[in-house]
């Protein structure tokens, strides 16, 4: 029961986590809202996640950042 509640609780966190913001690619700097499925595999490290960029392809740590516009 209790693994249970914690899986659901991950599932919010990560739901919650996509929809709150933007990842900056460190390749090319373009910010942009990667899949659910992405974001649940990729690894994680503080508020980077490795994922793949769509618009230049590369791999990378890509910072998650709350605005869609660079200030
Ligand atoms: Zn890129």
């Amino acid at each position: 029961m209790a693994v249970v509640l914690v899986a659901v609780l991950a599932c919010v966190g990560l739901r919650i986590e996509h929809d709150a913001g933007y990842y900056e690619c460190p390749n090319c700097g373009e910010r942009y809202v990667p899949t659910m499925k992405a974001v649940v595999m990729a690894t994680h490290m503080g508020t980077s996640r490795k994922l793949t960029c769509p618009y230049c392809g590369k791999k990378g740590y890509h910072k998650k950042v709350l605005t869609k516009n660079k200030e």
